[in-house]
């Protein structure tokens, strides 16, 4: 286990200080104090746990609007500064979300992690009544 998750970061987008916040014993993910963008470490495992349950808790979207920061692009992983790339999430084509290929983290704006959660929610749904 390493010790870079505990870092304080600054947000890729808007350079503001990243809080961290617990959710779940030992996953921690920081989220931004002005623009309410996420950052995941760990995508596939903090995305997961924040799917089944904590989306809209740790999601600011729903009760602050920020709508610039999904055109800021050119952005650099806070871990280890290097070019982060923009890509369609998997789990809804309409989210573009930007991932670091160094360490594997990504970044979501303010709002997005709802919309991925929303998604595969409604997919689940729609294949269980198929
Ligand atoms: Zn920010
Ligand atoms: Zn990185």
């Amino acid at each position: 286990m390493t010790h870079s998750s505990e870092q304080i970061i600054s947000c890729p987008k808007c350079s503001h200080t990243m809080n961290q916040l617990r959710v779940e014993n030992d996953i921690t993910i920081d989220r931004c104090v002005n623009c309410g963008g996420l950052f995941l470490d760990v995508f596939e495992k903090e995305y997961l746990v924040l799917a089944k349950q904590r989306a809209e808790e740790v999601d600011l979207a729903l009760t602050r609007q920020v709508d610039d920061m999904d055109q800021v692009r050119a952005i650099t992983c806070p871990r280890d500064q290097s070019r982060m790339i923009h890509i369609q999430a998997l789990e809804n084509p309409d989210v573009g979300l930007e991932t670091c290929t160094i360490c594997g983290s990504v970044f979501l704006d303010a709002g997005e992690l709802t919309q991925i959660t929303k998604k595969s929610l409604l997919d689940r749904i729609k294949q269980t009544l198929v």
